[in-house]
């Protein structure tokens, strides 16, 4: 295992929209153990998406505290309920926050490494970061749902990386 690079704006990478896996190979196997390893590299990290280290696959691994980690392949949010409004940063906006507008709970599905299908409801933190993750296989970044571009801030070391 190793701890990948994060790619930062404006690498060209986070805006691609990701391909979907057809086949869990080594090298997906390998990227995943890889993105998990990364995401617990640091604190604060409690999700990661593989062009965030550099790979153009639909892939995404999530680790909130106190939980176990989940690794999601091509996965969709199925379904949005209700709205509310998050303070979020992103490993690959280094330095900054913003608050955006994100659902109360989603649904979410995907396959797991066995390519078995996952089902997942999810709230609070979960959810973000299920919108958060999946926005990035789609090239957008949270920046991008801020209601104006001026509303960033410096970073405060106790927000959330996604
Ligand atoms: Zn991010």
């Amino acid at each position: 295992m190793a701890i990948l690079p994060i790619r930062v704006v404006p690498d060209p990478v986070l805006r691609q929209k990701a391909k979907r896996v057809k086949a869990v190979d080594g090298s997906i196997k390998k990227l995943i153990a890889d993105m998990i390893e990364t995401m617990h590299a640091a604190p604060g990290r409690v999700g990661l998406a593989a062009p965030q280290v550099g790979v153009s696959w639909r892939v995404v691994v999530i680790g909130i505290p106190e939980e176990k980690d989940i690794v999601l392949i091509n996965p969709e949010i199925v379904r949005r309920k209700g709205e509310r409004m998050v303070t979020e940063g992103c490993l690959s906006v280094p330095g900054y926050f913003g608050v955006v507008k994100r659902a109360e709970s989603v649904r979410a599905k995907g396959r797991d490494v066995r390519g078995r299908e996952i089902k997942i409801k999810a709230n609070e933190l979960l959810a973000q970061a299920l919108e958060h993750e999946i926005d990035h296989l789609n090239g957008m970044l949270y920046t991008d749902h801020l209601e104006s571009q001026g509303e960033l801030y410096k970073i405060e070391p106790e927000i959330t990386q996604l």
